[in-house]
């Protein structure tokens, strides 16, 4: 049973403010739920105040990015061990925001990951492709490399914790979501190359659909076989739409 994981991407938004507030609202409106997990990941100045505020709650708390170094002169970077420090559990690697703009290969990003596992957090590897590469029948090929350098360098035991997180650059923040079957395929595809690797942890690790996902969408997504919940950015800024994601994993859970 692998359960359902709603994680909300803030990405560089907020205030200690508007913070504050969405946390409120976020823990009011929540009832701890076996089969559903809600995860929070602000920018990184608001870790220390959110980890206050989630302690003993069951939200849960995590980063947007990491170093792949432990520690030294890396001027504006947040080392694995650093964000552990601050009670983080878990940290999205390679999100499609930071391999466009940021330049992070799928070799840094495997780094990150692999550092990131060193630590004791868990990784939420994000991989997808664009609508070019989709149109060009690329998909699979794109997720394959993405997924492999992962895999070949910190092993198909990382999955033991970590998690992956198919989002389709061409879906994020746009509006336009895949059908659940669209993203099933993929979902089916990804657990069947990491079961390539080691059948039993394909099976438990936790494959997250993100990009444009809002509450009416949600459950059509989540009913889905492969799909073990959502990765979440614009829905995750209001309470009540992201509260109503989670509710629609609680309600197939
Ligand atoms: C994301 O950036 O991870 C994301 C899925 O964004 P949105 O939900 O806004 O498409």
């Amino acid at each position: 049973m692998r359960g359902y994981l709603i994680a909300g991407n803030w990405k560089m938004n907020g205030s200690k403010a508007a913070n504050a507030k969405l946390t409120r609202e976020i823990l009011a409106g929540w009832a701890d739920t076996a089969s559903v997990r809600l995860l929070v990941c602000p920018p990184y100045p608001y870790l220390g105040i959110l980890a206050e505020t989630l302690s003993g709650t069951p939200v849960a708390l995590g980063a947007q990015n990491v170093s792949q170094h432990a520690s030294g002169a890396y001027t504006g970077e947040v080392s694995p061990g650093m964000l552990k420090d601050m009670a983080c559990e878990f940290v999205i690697v390679g999100h499609s925001e930071r391999r466009a703009l940021m330049g992070e290969s799928s070799d840094i990003v495997a780094e990150k990951f692999a550092a990131a596992i060193s630590a004791g957090l868990r990784p939420i590897l994000c991989v997808g492709e664009t609508l070019e590469e989709r149109e060009q029948d690329r998909t699979e090929a794109v997720i394959d490399e993405q997924l492999d350098a992962v895999l070949d360098r910190a092993g198909i035991e990382a999955f033991d914790s970590a998690v992956i997180a198919y989002e389709p650059v061409w879906a994020i923040g746009t509006g336009r979501t895949a059908s659940p079957q669209q993203a099933q395929d993929v979902h089916r595809h990804i657990r069947s190359r990491l079961a390539a690797r080691n059948a039993e942890i394909a099976e438990a690790t936790q494959i997250l659909y993100g990009g444009s996902v809002k509450g009416d969408n949600a459950a059509g997504l989540f009913t889905m076989p492969d799909i073990d919940g959502g990765l979440i950015g614009g829905a995750s800024l209001k309470a009540g739409d992201f509260l109503a994601i989670a509710a629609a994993a609680a309600s197939l859970g």
